[in-house]
Protein backbone atom coordinates (compact mmCIF):
# COMPACT_ATOMS: atom_id res chain seq x y z
CA UNK A 1 0.00 0.00 0.00
CA UNK A 2 1.17 3.54 -0.80
CA UNK A 3 2.27 6.21 1.63
CA UNK A 4 -0.72 8.57 2.08
CA UNK A 5 -0.75 11.68 -0.09
CA UNK A 6 -0.26 14.90 1.27
CA UNK A 7 -3.51 16.47 0.52
CA UNK A 8 -2.10 20.18 -0.58
CA UNK A 9 -0.48 19.18 -3.77
CA UNK A 10 -1.67 20.90 -6.61
CA UNK A 11 -4.11 19.57 -9.11
CA UNK A 12 -2.65 17.50 -12.09
CA UNK A 13 -4.11 17.92 -15.33
CA UNK A 14 -3.76 15.69 -17.97
CA UNK A 15 -2.34 18.27 -20.28
CA UNK A 16 -0.92 21.76 -20.10
CA UNK A 17 0.88 24.50 -21.79
CA UNK A 18 4.23 26.12 -20.63
CA UNK A 19 4.10 29.74 -21.06
CA UNK A 20 7.49 31.54 -20.38
CA UNK A 21 7.91 35.01 -19.68
CA UNK A 22 9.50 34.96 -23.30
CA UNK A 23 6.24 33.93 -24.94
CA UNK A 24 4.87 37.22 -22.95
CA UNK A 25 7.21 38.99 -24.35
CA UNK A 26 6.82 37.95 -27.92
CA UNK A 27 3.25 38.52 -27.63
CA UNK A 28 3.14 41.67 -26.36
CA UNK A 29 5.76 43.09 -28.96
CA UNK A 30 3.24 42.30 -31.69
CA UNK A 31 0.52 44.05 -29.78
CA UNK A 32 2.85 47.58 -29.87
CA UNK A 33 3.93 46.81 -33.31
CA UNK A 34 1.55 47.28 -36.30
CA UNK A 35 -0.03 44.11 -37.14
CA UNK A 36 -2.48 41.93 -35.20
CA UNK A 37 -2.72 39.62 -38.19
CA UNK A 38 -0.88 38.20 -41.12
CA UNK A 39 2.11 40.26 -40.25
CA UNK A 40 5.49 39.08 -39.70
CA UNK A 41 5.41 36.52 -36.86
CA UNK A 42 2.82 34.51 -39.09
CA UNK A 43 5.50 34.63 -41.92
CA UNK A 44 8.32 34.12 -39.56
CA UNK A 45 6.53 31.02 -38.17
CA UNK A 46 5.57 29.39 -41.14
CA UNK A 47 9.10 29.47 -42.46
CA UNK A 48 10.44 28.64 -38.79
CA UNK A 49 7.95 25.68 -38.75
CA UNK A 50 8.71 24.21 -42.37
CA UNK A 51 12.16 24.58 -41.81
CA UNK A 52 11.97 22.46 -38.30
CA UNK A 53 10.01 19.45 -39.54
CA UNK A 54 11.78 19.50 -43.07
CA UNK A 55 8.73 20.42 -45.69
CA UNK A 56 9.44 22.88 -48.35
CA UNK A 57 6.22 25.16 -46.83
CA UNK A 58 4.27 25.63 -44.17
CA UNK A 59 0.79 27.53 -44.02
CA UNK A 60 -0.01 28.70 -40.57
CA UNK A 61 -3.87 28.66 -40.35
CA UNK A 62 -7.12 29.19 -37.21
CA UNK A 63 -6.57 25.89 -35.81
CA UNK A 64 -6.30 22.15 -36.54
CA UNK A 65 -9.58 20.98 -37.44
CA UNK A 66 -9.20 24.24 -40.23
CA UNK A 67 -5.77 22.70 -40.98
CA UNK A 68 -7.38 19.34 -42.30
CA UNK A 69 -10.58 21.74 -43.90
CA UNK A 70 -7.62 23.16 -46.17
CA UNK A 71 -5.90 19.94 -46.61
CA UNK A 72 -8.95 18.12 -47.75
CA UNK A 73 -9.94 20.84 -49.95
CA UNK A 74 -6.91 21.96 -51.56
CA UNK A 75 -7.14 17.83 -52.53
CA UNK A 76 -10.32 18.68 -54.06
CA UNK A 77 -12.11 15.83 -51.88
CA UNK A 78 -15.74 16.34 -52.11
CA UNK A 79 -19.35 14.53 -52.69
CA UNK A 80 -18.98 10.76 -54.07
CA UNK A 81 -15.62 10.84 -52.46
CA UNK A 82 -14.22 8.92 -49.15
CA UNK A 83 -11.41 9.27 -46.74
CA UNK A 84 -9.78 6.77 -44.52
CA UNK A 85 -10.10 7.95 -40.96
CA UNK A 86 -8.95 5.78 -37.69
CA UNK A 87 -11.64 5.41 -35.23
CA UNK A 88 -9.13 6.53 -32.46
CA UNK A 89 -9.33 10.23 -33.16
CA UNK A 90 -10.76 13.42 -32.11
CA UNK A 91 -14.00 14.11 -34.13
CA UNK A 92 -12.42 16.82 -36.64
CA UNK A 93 -10.01 14.29 -38.43
CA UNK A 94 -14.05 12.48 -40.04
CA UNK A 95 -16.20 15.99 -39.44
CA UNK A 96 -13.45 17.96 -41.75
CA UNK A 97 -13.75 15.40 -44.68
CA UNK A 98 -17.95 15.32 -43.99
CA UNK A 99 -17.90 19.32 -44.28
CA UNK A 100 -16.16 18.76 -47.53
CA UNK A 101 -19.14 16.63 -48.95
CA UNK A 102 -17.08 13.17 -48.27
CA UNK A 103 -17.76 10.08 -46.95
CA UNK A 104 -15.50 8.49 -44.36
CA UNK A 105 -14.47 4.89 -44.27
CA UNK A 106 -13.49 4.35 -40.85
CA UNK A 107 -10.85 2.27 -39.89
CA UNK A 108 -10.12 0.03 -36.83
CA UNK A 109 -6.78 0.21 -35.29
CA UNK A 110 -4.10 -1.78 -33.36
CA UNK A 111 -5.77 -2.11 -29.46
CA UNK A 112 -2.63 -1.34 -28.18
CA UNK A 113 -0.65 1.41 -30.28
CA UNK A 114 -4.08 2.93 -31.21
CA UNK A 115 -2.87 2.80 -34.71
CA UNK A 116 -3.80 2.47 -37.74
CA UNK A 117 -1.89 0.04 -39.86
CA UNK A 118 -2.43 -0.81 -43.60
CA UNK A 119 -4.35 -4.09 -42.91
CA UNK A 120 -6.64 -1.49 -40.97
CA UNK A 121 -6.50 1.14 -43.86
CA UNK A 122 -7.23 -1.93 -46.78
CA UNK A 123 -9.99 -3.22 -44.67
CA UNK A 124 -11.83 -0.08 -44.76
CA UNK A 125 -10.74 0.92 -48.49
CA UNK A 126 -12.50 -2.76 -49.42
CA UNK A 127 -15.65 -1.42 -47.63
CA UNK A 128 -15.49 1.64 -49.11
CA UNK A 129 -15.72 0.42 -52.17
CA UNK A 130 -18.40 -1.89 -51.58
CA UNK A 131 -20.59 1.47 -50.76
CA UNK A 132 -19.54 2.90 -53.88
CA UNK A 133 -17.36 5.76 -52.82
CA UNK A 134 -15.07 6.61 -54.17
CA UNK A 135 -11.37 6.63 -51.93
CA UNK A 136 -9.20 9.73 -52.26
CA UNK A 137 -6.97 9.66 -49.06
CA UNK A 138 -5.40 8.01 -46.12
CA UNK A 139 -5.80 10.20 -43.12
CA UNK A 140 -3.60 8.27 -40.52
CA UNK A 141 -3.47 9.91 -37.41
CA UNK A 142 0.03 9.56 -35.19
CA UNK A 143 -2.41 9.10 -31.88
CA UNK A 144 0.10 10.23 -28.45
CA UNK A 145 2.56 11.25 -30.70
CA UNK A 146 3.81 7.89 -32.38
CA UNK A 147 3.41 7.58 -36.27
CA UNK A 148 1.68 5.15 -37.74
CA UNK A 149 3.48 2.98 -39.85
CA UNK A 150 4.12 5.69 -42.61
CA UNK A 151 6.28 3.96 -44.72
CA UNK A 152 4.22 1.43 -45.52
CA UNK A 153 0.63 3.37 -45.71
CA UNK A 154 2.41 5.69 -47.92
CA UNK A 155 2.90 2.56 -50.00
CA UNK A 156 -0.17 1.52 -50.29
CA UNK A 157 -1.46 5.20 -50.54
CA UNK A 158 0.50 5.47 -54.05
CA UNK A 159 -0.56 1.53 -55.07
CA UNK A 160 -4.65 2.75 -54.59
CA UNK A 161 -3.65 5.86 -56.37
CA UNK A 162 -4.76 7.97 -52.64
CA UNK A 163 -3.76 11.16 -51.05
CA UNK A 164 -2.17 11.09 -47.56
CA UNK A 165 -3.11 13.54 -45.42
CA UNK A 166 -1.14 12.96 -42.16
CA UNK A 167 -3.11 14.32 -39.04
CA UNK A 168 -0.03 15.03 -36.69
CA UNK A 169 -1.87 17.35 -33.98
CA UNK A 170 -0.25 14.85 -31.40
CA UNK A 171 2.97 14.40 -33.14
CA UNK A 172 5.18 17.53 -34.14
CA UNK A 173 8.45 16.88 -33.05
CA UNK A 174 8.20 12.97 -33.85
CA UNK A 175 10.79 10.97 -36.13
CA UNK A 176 9.48 8.54 -38.42
CA UNK A 177 11.83 5.45 -39.19
CA UNK A 178 9.64 3.41 -40.83
CA UNK A 179 11.26 2.94 -44.18
CA UNK A 180 14.81 2.86 -42.48
CA UNK A 181 15.32 6.70 -42.74
CA UNK A 182 14.77 9.17 -40.67
CA UNK A 183 12.08 11.57 -41.49
CA UNK A 184 10.62 14.32 -39.42
CA UNK A 185 7.19 13.91 -39.23
CA UNK A 186 5.71 17.14 -41.54
CA UNK A 187 8.02 16.39 -44.47
CA UNK A 188 5.30 14.55 -45.63
CA UNK A 189 5.87 11.39 -48.73
CA UNK A 190 6.84 13.13 -51.91
CA UNK A 191 6.53 9.38 -53.37
CA UNK A 192 2.77 9.64 -53.27
CA UNK A 193 1.58 11.35 -56.42
CA UNK A 194 -1.56 12.06 -55.36
CA UNK A 195 -0.86 14.76 -53.20
CA UNK A 196 1.04 14.31 -49.51
CA UNK A 197 0.01 16.61 -46.88
CA UNK A 198 0.14 17.33 -42.82
CA UNK A 199 -2.00 18.75 -40.35
CA UNK A 200 -0.45 20.00 -36.97
CA UNK A 201 -2.81 21.51 -34.21
CA UNK A 202 -1.19 24.22 -31.52
CA UNK A 203 -4.34 24.26 -29.29
CA UNK A 204 -2.60 24.34 -25.32
CA UNK A 205 -2.81 20.74 -24.24
CA UNK A 206 -0.99 20.09 -27.66
CA UNK A 207 3.17 20.15 -27.42
CA UNK A 208 3.51 23.95 -28.38
CA UNK A 209 0.42 26.18 -27.99
CA UNK A 210 -0.29 29.34 -29.69
CA UNK A 211 -4.09 29.46 -27.93
CA UNK A 212 -5.65 28.86 -30.90
CA UNK A 213 -3.95 27.50 -34.17
CA UNK A 214 -3.13 25.10 -36.80
CA UNK A 215 -0.96 24.35 -39.89
CA UNK A 216 -0.61 22.66 -42.81
CA UNK A 217 2.85 21.73 -44.09
CA UNK A 218 4.16 20.11 -47.42
CA UNK A 219 6.54 20.15 -50.50
CA UNK A 220 4.13 19.93 -53.60
CA UNK A 221 4.23 23.95 -54.51
CA UNK A 222 1.01 23.71 -56.12
CA UNK A 223 -0.70 21.95 -53.54
CA UNK A 224 0.41 23.89 -50.97
CA UNK A 225 -0.42 27.40 -53.09
CA UNK A 226 -4.56 26.07 -53.06
CA UNK A 227 -3.99 25.48 -49.09
CA UNK A 228 -2.59 29.30 -49.07
CA UNK A 229 -5.07 30.41 -51.14
CA UNK A 230 -8.22 28.39 -49.44
CA UNK A 231 -7.35 30.08 -46.17
CA UNK A 232 -7.67 33.78 -47.59
CA UNK A 233 -10.94 33.20 -49.23
CA UNK A 234 -9.49 32.38 -52.59
CA UNK A 235 -8.37 35.56 -53.18
CA UNK A 236 -4.98 36.32 -55.40
CA UNK A 237 -3.55 39.45 -55.85
CA UNK A 238 -1.50 37.83 -58.94
CA UNK A 239 -3.80 38.12 -62.13
CA UNK A 240 -3.83 34.32 -63.12
CA UNK A 241 -3.04 34.29 -66.58
CA UNK A 242 -6.01 32.32 -68.63
CA UNK A 243 -8.74 32.88 -65.75
CA UNK A 244 -10.11 36.02 -66.82
CA UNK A 245 -9.37 38.69 -64.69
CA UNK A 246 -12.31 40.16 -62.22
CA UNK A 247 -11.16 43.53 -63.58
CA UNK A 248 -9.43 43.61 -66.81
CA UNK A 249 -8.29 47.45 -66.58
CA UNK A 250 -7.45 46.78 -62.56
CA UNK A 251 -5.63 43.90 -63.08
CA UNK A 252 -2.38 45.66 -64.27
CA UNK A 253 -1.58 49.35 -64.10
CA UNK A 254 0.83 51.07 -66.61
CA UNK A 255 4.01 49.17 -65.55
CA UNK A 256 2.26 45.53 -66.09
CA UNK A 257 1.82 45.11 -62.03
CA UNK A 258 -1.36 44.54 -60.56
CA UNK A 259 -3.08 47.80 -58.94
CA UNK A 260 -2.70 47.89 -55.59
CA UNK A 261 -6.63 47.24 -54.86
CA UNK A 262 -6.68 44.28 -57.30
CA UNK A 263 -7.80 40.91 -56.25
CA UNK A 264 -9.62 37.71 -57.76
CA UNK A 265 -10.97 34.56 -57.15
CA UNK A 266 -10.93 31.53 -58.75
CA UNK A 267 -12.50 29.45 -56.10
CA UNK A 268 -14.29 29.97 -52.80
CA UNK A 269 -12.11 30.03 -50.09
CA UNK A 270 -11.86 30.32 -46.02
CA UNK A 271 -11.42 32.43 -43.27
CA UNK A 272 -9.04 30.31 -41.86
CA UNK A 273 -5.99 32.60 -41.09
CA UNK A 274 -3.89 32.65 -38.38
CA UNK A 275 -3.48 36.07 -36.05
CA UNK A 276 0.05 37.68 -35.59
CA UNK A 277 -0.92 37.43 -31.89
CA UNK A 278 -1.42 33.87 -31.76
CA UNK A 279 1.69 33.53 -33.91
CA UNK A 280 3.98 35.19 -31.87
CA UNK A 281 2.66 32.57 -29.13
CA UNK A 282 3.88 29.45 -31.39
CA UNK A 283 6.65 31.08 -32.91
CA UNK A 284 8.45 31.36 -29.36
CA UNK A 285 7.26 28.00 -28.10
CA UNK A 286 8.35 26.27 -31.31
CA UNK A 287 11.98 27.86 -30.22
CA UNK A 288 11.83 25.52 -26.80
CA UNK A 289 9.91 22.53 -28.78
CA UNK A 290 13.22 20.23 -28.69
CA UNK A 291 13.14 21.04 -24.53
CA UNK A 292 9.82 19.90 -24.25
CA UNK A 293 9.96 16.56 -26.49
CA UNK A 294 13.14 16.30 -24.01
CA UNK A 295 11.04 16.94 -20.81
CA UNK A 296 8.18 14.24 -22.24
CA UNK A 297 10.50 11.55 -23.18
CA UNK A 298 12.16 11.80 -19.60
CA UNK A 299 8.58 12.17 -17.70
CA UNK A 300 7.22 8.77 -19.92
CA UNK A 301 10.62 6.75 -19.35
CA UNK A 302 9.78 7.60 -15.17
CA UNK A 303 6.17 6.35 -15.93
CA UNK A 304 7.84 2.99 -17.62
CA UNK A 305 9.37 2.46 -14.31
CA UNK A 306 6.59 3.95 -12.02
CA UNK A 307 3.97 1.87 -13.53
CA UNK A 308 5.67 -1.71 -14.22
CA UNK A 309 5.19 -2.77 -10.12
CA UNK A 310 1.35 -2.47 -11.45
CA UNK A 311 1.34 -4.51 -14.14
CA UNK A 312 -0.84 -6.69 -15.31
CA UNK A 313 -3.42 -4.46 -14.09
CA UNK A 314 -2.00 -1.15 -15.61
CA UNK A 315 0.60 -1.07 -18.57
CA UNK A 316 2.40 1.98 -20.01
CA UNK A 317 1.86 3.04 -23.53
CA UNK A 318 2.63 0.18 -26.34
CA UNK A 319 5.65 1.73 -27.97
CA UNK A 320 5.87 1.08 -31.83
CA UNK A 321 9.68 0.25 -32.92
CA UNK A 322 9.23 2.46 -36.15
CA UNK A 323 9.50 6.02 -34.79
CA UNK A 324 10.82 8.17 -32.41
CA UNK A 325 7.96 9.52 -30.65
CA UNK A 326 7.67 13.32 -29.21
CA UNK A 327 5.21 12.52 -26.62
CA UNK A 328 1.94 14.29 -26.64
CA UNK A 329 -0.35 11.63 -24.28
CA UNK A 330 0.65 9.66 -21.30
CA UNK A 331 -1.96 6.80 -22.88
CA UNK A 332 -1.87 4.07 -20.37
CA UNK A 333 -3.63 0.50 -20.51
CA UNK A 334 -5.44 -0.50 -17.74
CA UNK A 335 -7.86 -3.67 -16.96
CA UNK A 336 -10.56 -2.23 -15.46
CA UNK A 337 -12.38 -5.61 -15.34
CA UNK A 338 -9.19 -7.53 -13.77
CA UNK A 339 -9.08 -4.65 -11.09
CA UNK A 340 -13.20 -4.83 -10.41
CA UNK A 341 -13.18 -1.40 -10.57
CA UNK A 342 -15.03 0.73 -13.41
CA UNK A 343 -13.13 3.76 -15.42
CA UNK A 344 -15.46 6.05 -13.69
CA UNK A 345 -14.80 5.39 -10.09
CA UNK A 346 -10.92 5.19 -10.83
CA UNK A 347 -11.26 9.09 -12.33
CA UNK A 348 -13.09 9.76 -9.68
CA UNK A 349 -10.75 8.43 -7.18
CA UNK A 350 -7.89 10.09 -9.02
CA UNK A 351 -9.22 13.06 -9.26
CA UNK A 352 -9.80 13.30 -5.66
CA UNK A 353 -6.14 12.20 -5.20
CA UNK A 354 -5.55 15.37 -7.11
CA UNK A 355 -4.88 13.62 -10.51
CA UNK A 356 -6.94 14.20 -13.57
CA UNK A 357 -6.95 12.11 -16.18
CA UNK A 358 -8.79 12.01 -19.88
CA UNK A 359 -9.88 9.38 -22.09
CA UNK A 360 -8.60 9.51 -26.01
CA UNK A 361 -11.15 8.35 -27.62
CA UNK A 362 -14.28 7.52 -27.52
CA UNK A 363 -14.39 5.64 -31.13
CA UNK A 364 -15.61 8.93 -33.60
CA UNK A 365 -17.18 5.81 -35.53
CA UNK A 366 -20.05 5.95 -32.09
CA UNK A 367 -20.73 8.92 -32.48
CA UNK A 368 -24.57 9.23 -32.85
CA UNK A 369 -23.98 11.08 -36.36
CA UNK A 370 -21.92 8.67 -38.08
CA UNK A 371 -24.07 5.68 -36.61
CA UNK A 372 -27.19 7.46 -37.88
CA UNK A 373 -25.49 7.42 -41.23
CA UNK A 374 -23.53 4.02 -41.25
CA UNK A 375 -25.24 2.13 -39.12
CA UNK A 376 -23.24 -0.01 -36.33
CA UNK A 377 -19.51 -0.83 -37.39
CA UNK A 378 -17.60 -3.53 -35.90
CA UNK A 379 -14.44 -2.67 -35.29
CA UNK A 380 -12.96 -4.42 -32.44
CA UNK A 381 -9.45 -2.70 -31.94
CA UNK A 382 -11.07 0.63 -31.66
CA UNK A 383 -13.27 -0.70 -28.84
CA UNK A 384 -10.76 -2.67 -26.74
CA UNK A 385 -8.35 0.34 -27.30
CA UNK A 386 -11.40 2.19 -25.75
CA UNK A 387 -12.23 -0.13 -22.90
CA UNK A 388 -8.96 0.23 -21.23
CA UNK A 389 -7.25 3.53 -22.07
CA UNK A 390 -7.01 6.05 -19.46
CA UNK A 391 -4.27 9.69 -20.48
CA UNK A 392 -2.62 10.52 -17.12
CA UNK A 393 -0.68 13.82 -16.57
CA UNK A 394 1.98 14.36 -18.91
CA UNK A 395 3.13 18.00 -19.36
CA UNK A 396 6.46 19.59 -19.34
CA UNK A 397 6.41 22.08 -15.95
CA UNK A 398 5.69 18.53 -14.29
CA UNK A 399 8.14 17.46 -11.49
CA UNK A 400 10.02 13.97 -11.52
CA UNK A 401 8.16 13.47 -8.32
CA UNK A 402 4.81 13.92 -9.65
CA UNK A 403 5.43 10.74 -11.74
CA UNK A 404 5.30 8.89 -8.41
CA UNK A 405 2.52 11.01 -7.05
CA UNK A 406 0.80 9.43 -10.05
CA UNK A 407 1.71 6.01 -9.95
CA UNK A 408 0.77 6.11 -6.29
CA UNK A 409 -2.73 7.57 -6.60
CA UNK A 410 -3.22 5.20 -9.32
CA UNK A 411 -2.39 2.14 -6.70
CA UNK A 412 -4.46 3.16 -4.57
CA UNK A 413 -7.43 3.68 -6.64
CA UNK A 414 -7.61 0.21 -8.43
CA UNK A 415 -6.83 -1.51 -4.43
C1 LIG B 1 -6.56 18.53 -31.41
C2 LIG B 1 -6.81 17.64 -32.56
C3 LIG B 1 -7.46 18.07 -33.72
C4 LIG B 1 -8.09 19.43 -33.85
O1 LIG B 1 -7.24 20.48 -33.56
P1 LIG B 1 -7.87 21.89 -33.07
O2 LIG B 1 -6.69 22.80 -33.09
O3 LIG B 1 -8.40 21.65 -31.69
O4 LIG B 1 -8.92 22.26 -34.03
C5 LIG B 1 -7.57 17.19 -34.78
N1 LIG B 1 -7.09 15.95 -34.70
C6 LIG B 1 -6.48 15.48 -33.60
C7 LIG B 1 -5.95 14.08 -33.58
C8 LIG B 1 -6.34 16.30 -32.49
O5 LIG B 1 -5.76 15.83 -31.37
Amino acid sequence: MAEPLPADLAFLPYGRQMVEEEDIAAVAAVLRGDWLTQGPAVAGFERALAARVGAAEAVACANGTAALRLAYAALGIGPGDAVVVPSNTFLATASAARHAGAEVAFADVDPDSGLMGVAEAEAAIARAAKAGWRVRALAPVHYAGQTAPMDELAALAQAEGLALVEDACHAIGTVDLSGGREVPVGAGRPGVDAGSLTVFSFHPVKTIAAGEGGAVTGSDPVLMARVRRLCNHGMMREPQAGEGFADPEAALDAEGKPNPWYYEMAEPGFNHRLSDIHAALVLSQLGRLDRFVERRARLMALYAERLAPLAPLVRPPALVPWCRPAWHLCAARIDFDAAGRTRSAVMAALRALGVGTQVHYIPVHRQPYWRRRYGDLALPGAMAHYDRTLSLPLFPAMADGDVDRVAAALERALS
